[in-house]
């Protein structure tokens, strides 16, 4: 590709309202263009970045048995009537109506869809298992669209969906899955983690994200330094340090007028955080509930959603907690709550002897209570957010926590969708047995932007081989004075291409430090200059994305040599 051909919309500037680096460079490499909040175009450039990554996921799906389908973007409402996501789903689903007045949503997803078709096509047990993906784009409505295409509106994902008699059937797939995954983010070279995940409001039980590991990722990961246990934050267990135990002393009653918070009341009463049971009152679905914890320790409300089996929980407002348990804010207790509320207890926070917490009146505080003794203990459940250097659930190990970019989420989904829309089978005994389910999703538009965040330098991108625009940049000097740079950069443009190294020659009449900085900013792994000087010793002139300096090739082995770089670095591992 000659670049006077394929305009480069290069910028300086470093745009206003791009937060993040991967959206700074992309908009500056003149990757993508901005529609409106959360739309982009994906220009020329950026588009064959795109096509790599989705080619890549398109070889392993197919690899792995997986058959390609293209579902519409637009789906009838009743399809998530049938489901009930079309109360559940919330804002982010965008409902549109049609000229007659009928609902539809822009597909965010497409478990309905799927399932709508497999009950129509799939009759018999000897049809099965069946898995279908497609490459496709989907639109939620996101509350904050931002950094670009990492959390955009309208972006390319490829969803998968698997069909089943049974759980083994189920398992099988999953696990080649999951081989595929780490295949894709492999063949990408990204340095990935698959963590445990919280399947959310989309239903099932066993479910992995694939994360892209990033500083300035939104999700938290505990991962563990020695063995492959990791998991998002969300649901993370660790083994932490236990509060001491100590014989039970004498309870008793102290006024503690005027304190807020656990750590006024720790200071007033001369104690350790760890020494305070809390009180944290949430709404589950509506309804109060109220979980204790150590005083240093925070309420996971994923974690506490799980634990209640609840679909949403938050945290109550002061009001909303007086009103709830006829206490004022700062002085709640599990002593003396009124009966019926719904209480439960951290484990951490169940094995402190000697603790402190409110009276369940104004202005007092309890010294030196037992739980079994002055008070029973709830059911205990595990609703704390683990912290940096706390042992490893699975080993002797310590966690660390880490920042991740949620590129792909795999789940097992059971039989929620085909029970509620009647997608069944005949088995072996002709009997009618609802299909099993598994779904597979991998963000092809978020996994550019995250390959960015992990691979670029002040200069630009550095993109991994497998995802790069183009392999070779060849910086001509002075082409349009010099006629035998122009023939010399000519015959390296042919015989590259033909050998399909997919060269960008910059035959622009631009100064060669613009050519330089662009060829850079938008990461070409591999540069070629020609120049007169160079031609005139025989050699051109070669440097490495990352390299610090150029050297000299004898330009009759350019092609060669450049192939042995190409195949070096595309077996490199993420
Ligand atoms: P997130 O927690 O980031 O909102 P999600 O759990 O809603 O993601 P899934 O429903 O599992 O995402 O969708 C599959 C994949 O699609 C995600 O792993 C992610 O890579 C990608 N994805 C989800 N939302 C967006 C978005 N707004 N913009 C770009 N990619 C997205
Ligand atoms: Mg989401």
């Amino acid at each position: 590709m000659r670049a006077t051909r394929f305009p480069l919309s290069t910028s300086r500037e470093i745009p206003a309202d791009a937060e993040i680096i991967s959206h700074q460079l992309m908009l500056r490499a003149g990757l993508i263009a901005r529609l409106g909040a959360g739309l982009y175009t994906w220009l020329p450039l950026g588009l064959r970045v795109l096509r790599n990554v989705e080619r890549v996921v398109r070889e392993e799906m197919d690899r792995s048995g997986a058959l390609e389908v293209l579902m519409p973007a637009i789906q009838p409402a009743e399809l998530w009537q049938e489901s009930r996501r079309w109360e559940q789903y919330g804002p982010e689903l965008l409902r549109i109506k049609d000229r007659q007045a009928r609902e539809f949503c822009f597909g965010p997803t497409h478990e309905e869809v799927i399932t709508d078709l497999v009950r129509r096509e799939i009759h018999s047990y000897r049809q099965l298992p069946v898995t279908y993906y497609q490459i496709q784009t989907k639109f939620r409505d996101e509350i904050r669209p931002r950094f670009g295409v990492m959390r955009a509106r309208e972006f390319l994902m490829k969803d998968a969906y698997s069909f089943h008699l049974d759980q083994t059937s189920l398992d099988a797939t999953y696990e080649a899955m999951r081989e595929a995954y780490s295949s894709i983010f492999r063949r990408l070279q990204l340095d990935f983690r698959a963590v445990r995940a919280d399947s959310g409001a989309i239903g099932g039980s066993v479910s992995e994200e694939y994360h892209v590991l990033a500083d300035s990722g939104e999700d938290a990961i505990a991962a563990c330094e020695r063995c492959d246990y990791a998991a998002n934050i969300e649901l993370a267990r660790s083994r932490p340090a236990m509060p001491r135990d100590e014989p039970p002393r004498v309870a008793r009653e102290q006024a503690t007028p005027g304190i807020q918070t656990v750590i006024e009341q720790a200071q007033l009463l001369g104690l350790a955080l760890d020494q305070i049971v809390k009180s944290i009152v949430v709404l589950a679905d509506g309804k109060p509930a109220v979980f204790f914890l150590a005083g240093d320790d925070e309420l996971n409300l994923s974690k506490a959603r799980l634990a209640l089996g609840a679909f949403e929980v938050r945290l109550a407002e002061p009001e909303e907690a007086h009103a709830a348990t006829g206490v004022p804010r700062g002085f709640i207790g599990p002593r003396g709550l009124p009966e019926g509320l719904l209480l439960r207890v951290d484990e951490r926070a169940a094995a402190i002897a000697n603790f402190s917490s409110g009276s369940n009146r104004q202005d007092w505080h309890w010294i030196d209570l037992n739980w079994g003794r002055d008070v029973a203990l709830p059911e205990r459940v595990d609703v704390r957010t683990v912290r940096p250097g706390e042992g490893c659930p699975s080993c002797e190990g310590s966690l660390q926590i880490r920042r991740g970019i949620e590129v792909g989420h795999i789940f097992q989904l059971g039989t929620k969708y085909s029970e509620s829309m009647s997608a069944a089978v005949l088995d072996e005994n002709g009997n009618s047995v609802p299909l099993i389910m598994g779904c597979y999703g991998i963000g092809v538009s978020r996994v550019v932007a995250a390959a960015i965040e992990q691979n670029h330098d002040e200069r630009g991108i550095i993109w991994p081989a497998p995802l790069a625009p183009f392999q070779v940049a060849i910086v001509s000097i002075n082409a349009h004075r010099v006629e035998a740079v122009q023939s010399e950069a000519k015959r390296l443009h042919e015989a590259l291409s033909a050998a399909g190294l997919e060269p960008l020659w910059d035959d622009r009449e631009a100064r060669p430090g613009v050519k330089f900085a662009d060829m850079e900013l938008i990461g070409i792994p591999h540069r070629i200059v020609v120049s007169e000087r160079g031609l005139a010793g025989g050699t051109v002139e070669y440097r490495g994305r990352t390299e610090p300096s150029s050297r000299d090739l004898p330009r009759e082995r350019v092609v060669e040599l450049l192939c042995d770089l190409r195949r070096e670095s595309e077996a490199r591992p993420g």
